[in-house]
């Protein structure tokens, strides 16, 4: 079935993500949704996810898309998620994907290719994206696997055409599409687990220290708005 791998990965108990159950009407003009998800969990990620066959395809990109056609970003695929995940965001406290998301970009996508599906099983999907920050002709390529791993890899690349750039779309745009002014911090601090004190969803490397900083940024915030108050 559909998204089995999604609910069994997750407790709803536990997770604000949406369970799936709840049917989403389809947009009227019968646009397809693509969403890309800003993701910092035991280590930072983007998720970029596509509609097809009633389900948002998904892949996890380290770094995150690029305008630049020079870049190639290292893209793994992961579940299947429902369709209302294309306007999540929040603090998921426990389990899988514990951190804090932040929806990055949302909108329609096109097919450049005549059968999505094909385009898939060869591994070579080409696209557009019309989001309020990715714009223009992108393809997600399918590769052997990196260094000793013989796990398929996938890379997202940007076309040349008048939407490509040089500019730092992830830099220039840290904070929620859909909350304006949104960041981590303002995220984690509306909904923040007390667990994290002790248990944060990383530790160590760069994530840790994410976790580090964001907890000391909520606790100064309350300390402000207590001598406010
Ligand atoms: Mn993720």
């Amino acid at each position: 079935m559909p998204l089995d791998e999604y609910r069994r990965k997750r407790d709803f108990t536990g997770t604000p993500e949406p369970d799936g159950v709840a049917a989403v009407a389809a947009p009227q003009d019968g646009a397809r949704r693509f969403c890309v998800q800003k993701h910092l969990a035991s280590h930072l990620h983007f998720d970029l996810r596509l509609e097809h066959h009633g389900v948002l395809l998904s892949w996890a990109v380290p770094k995150g898309p690029s305008l630049n056609p020079a870049d190639r970003r290292l893209a793994m695929p992961t579940e299947d998620h429902p369709l209302a995940y294309a306007d999540f965001e929040g603090v998921i406290p426990v389990g899988y994907g514990a951190g804090i998301m932040l929806l990055w970009d949302r909108g329609a996508w096109v097919p450049e290719v005549p059968d999505v599906d094909a385009a898939l099983e060869k591994g070579d999907l080409k696209f557009r994206l019309e989001g309020t920050r990715l714009h223009g002709s992108f393809a997600l390529v399918r590769t052997r696997g990196f260094g000793r791993s013989s796990r398929p890899g996938w890379l997202l690349l940007k076309h040349k055409d008048a939407s490509a750039s040089a500019t730092d779309i992830v830099a220039s745009h840290p904070d929620s599409v859909r909350t304006p002014g949104a960041g981590f911090a303002e995220m984690l601090a509306s909904a923040f687990p007390e667990s994290w004190r002790t248990e944060p969803p990383a530790k160590s490397g760069e994530a840790g220290r994410a976790y580090a900083r964001l907890i000391a940024e909520v606790d100064r915030r309350r300390a402000t708005s207590a001598g406010r108050g």
